[in-house]
């Protein structure tokens, strides 16, 4: 069931998602060839605790870290590591949650690493375009796949693999709530959009092949044909007219 929040649980995860936007911002300035994923986990978990919330990652479902830290190849759910240090022309995927006062926000972000090559770069920008392109259609009256639909419509010229085991998905009290939100698929379908509603939209993007496997520690996903994989995401409340991104900066 899709649940239409308050206005008081909107406003509890609009703080969620500028307390993670903040330490985004911060994390990311920290990216640079020579740190370690475990120091930018470090770095993001303190940071978010000092800004009053806790990392809504760290333990869920045993996970140890704080960020998903996903380099080149990984898609999603690379465990921060010490032995992991970033080099200039990798790719960086940081995604992590932020809870405050029981409520969650969740987003994305692959940064480049130094210099990176150009077909990377365009997949980057591709991938961060077809998240816009999906929010377009996200305001009442429409239905959930319309959203998936448009982000598989923008990508599809492109001839890169678009990732089909994870999903956006609604949040609010949970992490992981109804609807999923894939991306790609038939418009048309689907729960209809309505005001109060709070969703993840998150296109993962490969550079090759759609098709992804997970290492043996059961979190690192990574392409089968290990080429790198980008990933955007926002949380967002369905308004009256449209969309409000929860976890961007607020405009001055
Ligand atoms: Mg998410
Ligand atoms: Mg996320």
């Amino acid at each position: 069931m899709i649940q239409i929040k308050s206005s008081r649980e909107i406003e509890l995860m609009r703080q969620a998602g500028q307390i993670l936007e903040a330490t985004r911002q911060e994390v990311s300035k920290h990216i640079k060839p020579g740190i370690t994923t475990y120091q930018l986990d470090q770095l993001a978990e303190n940071f978010i605790r000092n800004l009053g919330g806790t990392p809504s990652f760290k333990g869920y479902n045993g996970f140890p870290g704080s960020l998903c830290t996903s380099v080149n190849e990984v898609v999603v759910h690379g465990i921060p590591s010490k032995k992991k240090v970033l080099k200039a022309g990798d790719i960086i995927t940081l995604d992590f949650g932020v809870n405050f006062k029981g409520y969650h926000a969740d987003s994305a972000t692959t940064y480049p690493v130094g210099e990176i090559r150009d077909d990377i770069k365009q997949l980057l920008k591709v991938t961060e375009e077809a998240l816009y392109k999906g929010l377009a259609l996200a305001k009442p009256g429409q239905h959930v796949s319309d959203i998936s639909h448009a982000i598989e419509t923008y990508v599809k010229p492109y001839g890169y693999g678009i990732v089909e085991e994870f999903t956006g998905h609604g949040i609010g009290h949970e992490l992981h709530e109804d609807p999923y939100v894939p991306n790609f698929g038939k418009a048309g379908l689907g729960a209809v959009l309505k005001p109060g509603m709070t969703l993840c939209v998150e296109p993962m993007v490969n550079l090759g092949t759609k098709h992804v496997k997970v290492l043996r520690d059961n979190w690192t996903t990574i392409t089968t044909d290990r080429k790198p994989s980008a990933h955007f995401e926002h949380m967002i409340v369905i308004t009256e007219t449209g969309y409000e991104i929860l976890t961007a900066a607020t405009k001055e």
